[in-house]
């Protein structure tokens, strides 16, 4: 390449920001060049290896946005451990099928059973087909939102949690909550009815909520949206740190 086009062939690329393009260029051009390939072959490989540096640069910046408290993928999960849970219907989920669906996923189930696994494992495939997640807990969300309203936030952080593709809210049912607190969790939930999914783990079942929020009217009608368009997986076998806690106690 003589000097003078490869300085205003940087600086194109620059301009345009096809920064995969730019920092391999050489290298395909001498590839191109030995295989023989065609300029329409060519200009298709260096814009694949845009577009895969676009979407695994996105991928990235969405599971950091997402803030999981540990990145578990699926591949970590051990589908013998989890007796009774429908794999085929796992893995259908993991397709990422029911958020354009508009579905909710609601894992219930006693501790230790992996539901927090699971949904992050699916935030997780969410965020590489190209989803805006965000995971939180149902107590943290709580406590966000009504420091939000006292700080005259709370227009903004409320279009934060209505307005991503997924919303992943954690432990529902460890804490109970304040009215005000029941009442804003209520209106985020009623909100994404019908237009965003959410994937909600409890270890308490829905019959039990009415304590979580502290008012039946509202239980009711929170149970009524939430469950409408809803994957329920009932996570009833052991608790897989109870059951690594016995291997090892055995080994010794
Ligand atoms: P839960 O949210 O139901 O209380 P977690 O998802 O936090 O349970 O699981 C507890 C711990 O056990 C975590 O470290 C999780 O990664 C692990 N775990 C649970 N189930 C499995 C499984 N089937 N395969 C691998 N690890 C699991
Ligand atoms: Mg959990």
């Amino acid at each position: 390449m003589k000097p003078a086009i490869k300085v205003q062939l940087t600086e194109n690329l620059k301009f345009l920001k096809l920064a995969a393009i730019s920092c391999n260029l050489e290298p395909c051009m001498r590839q191109a060049r030995e295989s023989g390939l065609d300029f329409s072959e060519f200009l298709l490989n260096i814009t694949d290896m845009e577009v895969a540096s676009r979407m695994e640069n996105g991928r990235k910046r969405r599971l950091r946005q997402a803030r999981f408290p540990l990145l578990k993928p699926i591949e970590t999960f051990d589908f013998d451990a989890a007796k009774d849970l429908d794999f085929q219907m796992i893995k259908q989920l993991l397709t990422g099928q029911y958020i354009k669906d508009v579905y909710n996923i609601i894992f219930l189930g006693k501790s230790g059973t992996g539901k927090t696994h699971l949904a992050t494992a699916l935030g997780m495939e969410a965020c590489r087909i190209g989803k805006k997640t965000l995971f939180t807990t149902a107590c943290g969300l709580a406590n966000e939102l009504v420091e939000a309203r006292e700080e005259k936030t709370l227009s903004r952080i409320l279009k934060r949690y209505v307005a991503c593709d997924l919303l992943i809210i954690d432990e529902l049912g460890y804490v109970p909550f304040s009215k005000e607190a029941a009442q804003l969790l209520f209106q985020v939930m009623a909100e994404r009815h019908e237009r965003k999914s959410m994937i909600i783990t409890s270890n308490m079942g829905f019959g039990d909520w009415t304590s979580i929020f502290g008012d039946a009217t509202l239980t009711g009608a929170l149970l009524d949206r939430v469950t409408h368009k809803a994957h329920i997986i009932n996570c009833n076998w052991e608790s897989y740190r109870f059951k690594e806690a016995l291997k090892k106690r055995k080994r010794k």
